[in-house]
C-alpha cells in the first residue's frame, strides 16, 4: 500500500518578505538550523528503511526550505530510492535549481507559489520553465488577492498553457469576490470552485491518519496539519499501528493538502500522480 507523508520540521524562516507572513525574513540561530537538519536526517533514515511499501513525500515547511542545502540533498536522495514514488515540495522557487539535474525527474514534484511583491514575473516564469522543460511535474499558483488578479492573469498568459495554475481564495478578505472577479478566477483556475469555500468536514471520512499523515522534526505523527492530536511516532517500532480509518473532528477544511484526502471529493482520482504537488495534469501527461 502507498502512504503519503507530509514533513514539516522546525524550520520557520524565509528569504522573502511577504507583508502578511510571520516567517518573512526571519532568521534562525545556528542551533535551530542544526536541529532542523538533524530532524530531517532522522526522517530520511526512517524512509530509507521502510522499503516494504511505496511512499509519496511532500515537504510543507514553515517558510522556505529549498534555500537550505539539506532539503535540496534530501529531495535528490529520496528521488533515487525505488520505493519513493514522489518527492514534492511547497516552495517559492527562489533557490538554486542546479541540483535537480541529479534527481530522478519522474519522481519530483514542485508546488510553486508566486509572490508578485517579491519576484519579477519573468524571473519566476523562467524558473518554472526550467523545471517544466525537464518534464518535472509541477503546479504554480498564487493567493487570489482581489487587487492582484490582473497580475495573476498575466502570469497565466506568460506560462505554457499545459501548466496548471491554481488560485487560493484569499481567506479573511474584507469583501466577497464580485461576479466579474469570480469569472476571471474560474477562467484562470478551472478548479477554483473547490477552494473557494471551506468544506464542512466534521464526521466526514478523511484518509489522513490512514493512508496519509504528517511528521514533525521529532518524528511525531499527526493525521494532518489541522488536527493537533499526536497519533504516533515514526521512530517507534510499531509506528504503523497508528494508521486506521478515521472521521474528521474539525468543522471545516480549506486547504488542498487537507481536503484532497476526502474521498467524497474525488480529488485523488482527478489529480492522480500529481496529488501531492497539486498538478491535475500529471496523470494525463504520464508524470
Ligand atoms: S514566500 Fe511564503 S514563507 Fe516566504 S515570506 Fe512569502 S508567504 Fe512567507
Ligand atoms: S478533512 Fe481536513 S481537517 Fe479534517 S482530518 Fe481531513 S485533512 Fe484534517
Amino acid at each position: 500500500m502507498r502512504l503519503n507523508v507530509l514533513y514539516r520540521g522546525p524550520l520557520s524562516s524565509c528569504n522573502y518578505a511577504c507583508g502578511y507572513c510571520p516567517f518573512a525574513k526571519r532568521k534562525e540561530t545556528t542551533a535551530e538550523l542544526r536541529a532542523d537538519r538533524a530532524g530531517l536526517a532522522r526522517f530520511l533514515e526512517f524512509l530509507r528503511r521502510e522499503t516494504d511499501r511505496e511512499w509519496g513525500v511532500l515537504f510543507t515547511p514553515w517558510g522556505e526550505a529549498l534555500v537550505r542545502g539539506w532539503y535540496r540533498r534530501a529531495m535528490r536522495d529520496l528521488s533515487q530510492l525505488d520505493h519513493l514514488k514522489k518527492v514534492a515540495i511547497q516552495t517559492n522557487l527562489s533557490a538554486p535549481l542546479d541540483w535537480v539535474a541529479d534527481c530522478r525527474h519522474d519522481r519530483l514534484g514542485f508546488w510553486a507559489t508566486y509572490h508578485p511583491t517579491e519576484v519579477a514575473r519573468d524571473v519566476f516564469v523562467s524558473r518554472v520553465e526550467r523545471l517544466w522543460e525537464r518534464g518535472i511535474s509541477l503546479s504554480v499558483g498564487a493567493v487570489g488577492v482581489p487587487s492582484r488578479l490582473a497580475e495573476i492573469a498575466a502570469l497565466r498568459s506568460a506560462l505554457p498553457a499545459e501548466i496548471y495554475l491554481w488560485v487560493n481564495a484569499e481567506r479573511g478578505r474584507r469583501r466577497r469576490y464580485t461576479e466579474e472577479e469570480l469569472r476571471l478566477l474560474k477562467s484562470i483556475d478551472p478548479l477554483f470552485e473547490i477552494n473557494l469555500h471551506p468544506h464542512h468536514t466534521r464526521g466526514a471520512h478523511c484518509l489522513t491518519g490512514e493512508t496519509s499523515f504528517t511528521v514533525d522534526g521529532d518524528g511525531n505523527m499527526r493525521r494532518c496539519h489541522f488536527v493537533d492530536e499526536v497519533i504516533g511516532n515514526i521512530h517507534d517500532q510499531n509506528w504503523s499501528h497508528a494508521l486506521r480509518q478515521r472521521l474528521c473532528p474539525n468543522t471545516r477544511c480549506d486547504c488542498h493538502i487537507g481536503y484532497s484526502h476526502l474521498p467524497a471529493l474525488g480529488l485523488a482520482e482527478r489529480f492522480g500522480e500529481g496529488l501531492l504537488e497539486r498538478n491535475p495534469l500529471a496523470k494525463s501527461r504520464g508524470r
